[in-house]
């Protein structure tokens, strides 16, 4: 889907220093090679399963669909993955290939922690150096993900710079990248960045859609009518698109976390606010003030809480084969709740963005139509913020 520049329309490529050119086109060459390399495949294959639990369910919501009234909705659980997300499958993807290019040391970005977490896990179990670099303002938030980082043996450090929160987070890696290439790999956590980075998360992403439309032929004998999942850089939406791009059929919907309304400066859809702009090494769509600074973003979902979107994405959206709706914090809570309450699946905070464009669509169409909803990750780490956002009292 990309040429060999990263470009992906008008989008994507490498705008990044000089001193960090030899670092991406040492990683893009190393991809090049191992991601055909049977060994390597064979390998990543028997982490996803025996280790991260793969293949995830693809769950039919009998009583959701019952409840909703119209179309049949199934949800691919990534939730169920080891550490609760799917950033497991990128990660250990990205650690497996560090591994091989003789790195010793990862350093990530997290915002809510679910990606830190997962690399700091990749790192115990391979046996590789790590450091986290998340938002001050993050590590007040989400406490107990620093303590699973440490625990892990990871080091975690938090960056006060800007507005403390991913978005300098990312920042901060890329510079220390810059100071450490040689024992050092940059696992990114979204499908954004510079040119590997969006191409390599996608693939490893894509077992989601792959195993996806096995899963769909296997009980019903034909491909899903729409497929959807949340955004924030992209990733899960990225890894559930991907092999349906060429089925046009196929209606892909990302849902994209409106905060507390689009016409409102509290929000992060980058889609429906942003413009195009260069930041973190890609060309893209951002939320940008009336002078082209990033400006300051808000969700409820720390997850979807990014000021910009993967190029890829920016791409689907410029030629119309995937469509991206606005979803408010409101709507999100509401979805949180009703799907717990429904099918006893306490979805995250992120994911339940998708679950509640899906109540919205699902009643509009018929009773033989499908929709996938990629339960992108587990809803526990989200339980507090959602007692305190409907104003209850709970004790962690
Ligand atoms: C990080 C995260 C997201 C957002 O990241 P994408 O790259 O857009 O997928 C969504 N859901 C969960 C559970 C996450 O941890």
């Amino acid at each position: 889907m990309s040429n060999s520049r990263g470009r992906f329309g008008q989008h994507g490529g490498q705008y990044m220093p000089e001193t960090l050119m030899n670092a991406v086109i040492e990683l893009e060459e190393a991809y090049n090679h191992y991601k055909d390399d049977p060994e390597f495949n064979r390998e990543l294959t028997e982490l996803f399963n025996e280790y991260a639990g793969r293949p995830s369910r693809l769950y039919y919501a009998e009583k959701l669909t019952k409840e909703l009234g119209g179309a049949k909705i199934y949800l691919k659980r990534e939730d169920l993955n080891h550490t609760g997300s799917h950033k497991i499958n990128n990660v250990l993807g990205q650690a497996l290939l560090a591994k091989k290019m003789g790195k010793t040391r990862l350093i990530a970005e997290t915002g809510a922690g679910q990606h830190g977490v997962a690399t700091a896990t990749a790192a115990a179990l391979l046996d590789m150096e790590c450091v986290v670099f998340m938002g001050e303002e993050d590590t007040k938030r989400q406490a107990l993900n620093v303590y699973r980082m440490k625990l892990l043996g990871s080091e975690v450090i938090p960056v006060k710079t800007g507005t403390a929160t991913l978005k300098d987070a990312v920042s901060e890696a890329m510079r220390e990248w810059t100071n450490r290439i040689d024992d050092t790999h940059y696992c990114l956590g979204s499908v954004m960045g510079p040119h590997p980075f969006p191409t390599i998360v996608r693939d490893f992403q894509a077992v989601i859609s792959r195993e996806i439309k096995q899963q769909m032929l296997e009980k019903e004998g034909r491909l899903p009518d729409v497929v959807m999942a949340c955004v924030g850089g992209g990733s899960n939406a990225m890894g559930t698109f991907y092999n349906f791009i060429e089925d046009k059929d196929v209606r892909l919907i990302g849902c994209e976390a409106a905060g507390r309304g689009v016409d409102t400066f509290e929000t992060a859809a980058t889609i429906a606010t942003g413009r195009l702009g260069i930041f973190h090494g890609m060309k893209s769509y951002f939320c940008q003030d009336k002078y082209g600074q990033i400006a300051p973003v808000y969700s409820i979902s720390a997850g979807l809480d990014y000021p910009g979107i993967g190029p890829e994405h920016a791409w689907l959206h410029d030629i119309g084969r995937a469509e991206y709706v606005p979803v408010t914090d409101d709507e999100a809570v509401n979805a949180f709740e009703f799907l717990s309450r429904v099918e006893g699946i306490i979805p995250a905070i992120e994911s339940s963005h998708a679950v509640a464009h899906a109540m919205k669509i699902a009643p509009t169409m018929d009773k033989d139509k499908i929709i996938v909803i990629t339960v992108s990750g587990r809803g526990d780490k989200d339980c507090a913020a959602i007692a305190r956002y409907r104003g209850e009292e709970i004790y962690e």
